[in-house]
């Protein structure tokens, strides 16, 4: 912990003034972006130094989110030095991977150029290296025994100021938590989790983010991120079920809700509810289920698949968020948890899920964990179960943007690499024509849709349009080279910043879609085949 000469330190000074004077440096500014024209390269930029330090986002001011999920109202809190240093001593000391990768970085400059916030915006600070320097010169100062006792200036260390406040607000809220660097890293440093832990301690001393925090307060205490109630979540999913059976002329295909005793609890991000790209896969979804015979219901009490809690490592929201999908398993008795196209959700679903509340130890032996939609659908598509006319797509050249979240998570359906080849085999098994975009793009390599963990929101659009440069280059490189033209994608958030930045980009936002879209036109409903 921090030596006490530096808590009380009499920069402190009046707190009022000291939370003025933040508020005002980290200010929104509405700021444009203006997309580059699309060559199909990706260029590492010259650097100019903070030409994005003016992009930030919006605070969260309101009283009531703010008390019901427990963070400070009004503000910086006066002895918001002393707050800070206890919660990164508790995070140091609570995640060991945090403090190790504050020590072991050699600065061999491999991560600098691998951001595609870096790539974009050309400000230096977005390099990994750089944005998780600023949490180092603060670690170097209050928590080694060279910074406690000869102070910043011999440990190229930073005295907390409100500067340096404003600068961890402003490039830690530039970093989409991808982990892009972390592959590239020689020690595996995950800037990632820097990030997490640097807005955890942001938070805890009053400087919240709007766009996540009033999401993570509507999925908390109402069940989604969209906060509807449960007669909403039961219209909208009413009116797809209503729609299916009017499109395919099949009057018992559904949209089940609720129902106890189904073999499957099926969830997925609220966005499938309604809006497109999304709810094309809800469709897709319904149809699978439908001609594979399985009984299958969504819940109104675990109606979100997308986890924000994730994006601010707080293990206390995401782990209410997500016990909702534990309970509504047990409640409904079902024997298998299967989500949909969600990336955030397939990271808390399949990696942190047994151990934050304990396993789904009552689910069907021969699937104990939580299993992806593409598991589900490749498996059947594998044993001849669905009918498919993959000349249904033969107007889509296909290729597949790896969801972060999905890629540099834990692998899919327990096979090496599942996350990789398992979306894909459910593509190919739909379609007659698919391309990968370059290999530097893909995979364990994937750039980012520029809008993850907390960017989606349009107080940050001039950081998505440039975010978004490295994926839009290489779709444009697919385009031009092999005739693609359907980019498609299992996670919500990248399905909602694509779609918006296909059109910026002059690329018509129909080029962006779920897998289970691509399925859903596919698929021949009719007589069962059974399973
Ligand atoms: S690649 Fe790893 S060790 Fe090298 S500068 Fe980046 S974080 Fe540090
Ligand atoms: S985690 Fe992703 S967004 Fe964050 S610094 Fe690394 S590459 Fe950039
Ligand atoms: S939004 Fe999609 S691409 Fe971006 S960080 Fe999340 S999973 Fe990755």
């Amino acid at each position: 912990m921090a030596n006490d000469k530096t808590t009380d330190d009499s920069a402190q000074g009046d707190s009022n003034d000291a939370n003025t004077r933040v508020q005002e440096l980290i200010k929104y500014v509405k700021i444009k972006a203006k997309p580059v024209e699309l060559t199909g390269e990706i260029k590492i930029p010259k650097i100019k130094p903070n030409s994005f330090i003016d992009v930030k986002p919006q605070l969260l001011t309101a009283l009531e989110p703010l008390e019901r999920l427990g963070y400070p109202v009004g503000g910086l809190v006066p002895n918001w030095k002393e707050v800070f240093l206890k919660k990164m001593d508790e995070i140091l000391k609570k995640y060991r991977s945090v403090k190790l990768f504050l020590n072991i970085c050699v600065r061999c400059g491999a991560c600098t150029d691998k951001c595609h916030y870096f790539i974009g915006t050309a400000d230096p600070n977005n390099m990994p290296v750089a944005r998780a320097e600023l949490m180092r010169k603060v670690y170097r100062r209050y928590f080694t025994w060279q910074g406690k006792l000869l102070g910043s200036k011999y440990v190229n260390g930073s005295d907390l100021s409100e500067e340096l406040l404003a600068m961890w607000y402003t490039y830690f809220y530039q970093c989409s938590e991808c982990r892009r660097c972390s592959v590239f890293c020689p020690y595996g440093i995950d800037t990632a989790e820097i990030t997490m832990a640097a807005r955890e301690i942001l938070n805890s001393v009053g400087l919240v983010q709007k766009y996540v925090h009033e999401i993570i307060d509507k999925a908390q205490n109402i069940g989604n991120n969209l906060g509807m109630q449960k007669n909403a979540i039961i219209n909208a999913l009413e009116f797809v079920q209503d729609e299916l059976q009017e499109t395919t002329e099949i009057p018992d295909i559904r949209v089940p809700i609720d129902e106890e005793g189904a073999d499957v609890l099926f969830v997925t991000p609220s966005a499938d509810f309604f809006a497109s790209p999304h709810i094309e896969s809800l469709y897709g979804y319904a149809k699978v289920f439908h001609q594979a015979g399985i009984s299958w219901t969504m819940s109104t009490h675990a109606s979100e698949g997308g986890n924000f809690g994730l994006f601010i490592h707080n293990y206390g929201h995401m782990k209410k968020i997500n016990k909702r999908i534990w309970e509504a398993a047990r409640q409904l008795k079902v024997k298998r948890v299967i989500g949909g196209e969600c990336g955030h959700m397939w990271r808390v679903l399949s990696s942190y899920s047994n151990t934050m509340f304990g396993p789904f130890d009552w689910l069907d032996s021969r699937f104990p964990r939580p299993q992806h939609i593409c598991e589900f659908t490749l498996d059947l598509l594998k044993r001849g179960a669905l009918k498919i006319d993959k000349t249904a797509n033969d107007e889509f050249v296909v290729t597949m943007h790896d969801s972060c979240q999905v890629a540099r998570g834990l692998e899919m359906g327990g096979t090496k690499y599942g996350q990789f080849e398992i979306p894909r085999g459910v593509i190919r098994g739909v379609c007659n024509r698919y391309e990968d975009m370059p290999d530097n793009t893909i995979k364990e390599r994937t750039f980012c849709c520029g809008a993850g963990q907390g960017l989606l929101g349009d107080d940050m659009i001039a950081t998505r349009v440039k975010g978004a440069i490295p994926r839009m280059q290489a779709y444009s490189y697919a385009k031009r080279e092999k005739g693609v033209n359907f980019l498609a994608l299992i996670c919500a958030i990248c399905k909602a910043q694509l779609s918006k930045m296909f059109p910026t980009y002059g690329i018509p936002m129909e080029e962006v879609g779920g897998i289970h879209q691509l399925v859903g036109r596919a698929i021949v409903l009719g007589a069962k085949e059974g399973i």
